[in-house]
């Protein structure tokens, strides 16, 4: 089957993002948020002309399905001929039986919603737009595209924590996340980098989420997120690793609930908590507090860890590649990361690191062994590409 237009959506438990491709190509792109109570929907063609950008009525803002019937009116105001030929879905957890996008039928609807558990605060979202999306376009292939399985590449060394085997065997492992982002800069790399795209990349993917990538021709060796987002590095409200010595701390002796633990780790932690004023680096970069400079020292310092622990673990580097909003726009924290780093053959060229990675740019010194660069990642691009090939098979 020939597929020429797919609508890629992410749905939340209170919003859904979309965007439609023609090709490769985004053409329109837009947000329903705030479902359930007082929804917007914006939606804006590529050359940026809105054309929606209004309050839901209480009807169409009830769940995914109606808000789902927004989107198929905004998609035919924009073209009042185009037929969307497949829908791509994020899914966040694929387990560890989906290694690979694939064609949603009832079986696999049913094969998510029995690993729900793994990710109560998106699958089950995920799922409902599932539903929405069959309701909205009757007939049309829905092809489900997880972030966790590029990850499915890593060796029990990688993949396991060191308790009782038989929580490993139930699925308590590690399985990582970001892997639309980390498996497009791996395939972008043949484009803008082809000298080193099958070498051994280390991909920080640094947004309001953190995670990095050890990729060795195309395939992910390990990461740094584990059996939850939680782990890995410092993010903007997250804690990333942490001794779970400390979870246990909190509970017994501070007599807080699994809740508030969650909370405190979730929502209050990373830069947020450290810093005491924003979980923003472009607030903490314009800050003159001596707490935010201590919270962006301790940043970079956990990329930095992590990335010595990536690159031991592959066994070399031959490019760093920075993206995200934080890896693609900050200068700041990507020098950070890369100072003192010489001795591993990272030279980062200061003039060349003041630019924002609009396109893909390289950052390194040509004396430096390791290639540096910052890539604008393309997630919705990379489920769109995942859902053709799906379809087209
Ligand atoms: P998400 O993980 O929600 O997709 P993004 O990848 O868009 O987030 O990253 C958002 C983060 O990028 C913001 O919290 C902000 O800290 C950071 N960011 C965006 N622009 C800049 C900039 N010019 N300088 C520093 N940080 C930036």
């Amino acid at each position: 089957m020939s597929i020429e237009t797919i609508l890629v959506l992410n749905a939340g438990s209170s919003s859904i993002k979309f965007q439609l491709f023609k090709g490769e190509e985004s053409v329109l792109s837009g947000q329903i948020d705030g479902l359930g109570a007082n929804a917007w929907v914006k939606g804006k063609s590529a050359e940026g002309e809105t054309l929606m950008d209004r309050a839901l009525t209480a009807e169409e803002a009830q769940n995914h399905n109606t808000a789902l019937q927004v989107i198929l009116a905004l998609v035919h105001q924009f073209d009042p001929n185009v037929e969307v030929d497949a829908i791509g879905h994020r899914v966040v957890h694929g387990g560890t039986q989906f290694t690979h996008p694939v064609l949603v039928t009832e079986e696999v609807e049913k094969e998510l919603e029995a690993i729900n558990n793994l990710a109560p605060l998106h699958n089950p979202h995920n799922l409902a737009g599932i539903a929405g999306a069959k309701a909205a376009f009757p007939g049309k292939p829905n092809v489900a595209c997880f972030d966790t399985a590029f990850h499915r590449t890593q060796e029990f060394k990688n993949e396991a924590y060191a308790i009782p085997l038989k929580f490993y065997e139930e699925g308590v492992r590690r399985y990582g996340m970001h892997g639309q982002s980390f498996h497009f800069i791996s395939e972008e790399l043949h484009n803008v980098a082809p000298e080193i795209a099958n070498g051994k990349i280390v991909v920080a993917h640094l947004g309001n989420g953190a995670s990095m990538c050890a990729i060795e021709n195309g395939k992910c060796v390990t990461t740094t997120m584990g059996f939850t987002p939680l782990d890995g590095l410092a993010m903007g409200t997250r804690c990333g690793l942490i001794d779970p010595g400390v979870v246990l701390y909190l509970i017994g002796e501070k007599g807080m609930s699994v809740e508030e633990v969650g909370h405190l780790l979730n929502k209050e932690s990373g830069m947020k908590g450290l810093s005491g004023i924003s979980q923003d680096m472009r607030d903490l970069e314009n800050s003159d507090s001596p707490a935010a400079k201590k919270a962006l020292e301790y940043y970079d310092n956990r990329v930095k860890r992590e990335l010595g622990a990536l690159v031991a673990v592959m066994g070399g580097i031959d490019a760093l590649v920075f993206t995200g909003g934080i890896g693609e726009n900050s200068s700041l924290t990507r020098a950070g990361v890369c100072e003192g780093l010489e001795f591993l053959g990272i030279e980062i060229d200061e003039e060349a690191n003041k630019a924002r990675a609009k396109d893909a740019i390289t950052i390194s010194k040509p004396s430096s062994r390791v290639k540096i660069m910052a890539i604008p990642t393309n997630e919705e691009g990379m489920i769109a590409r995942q859902t053709r090939a799906i379809c087209e098979a």
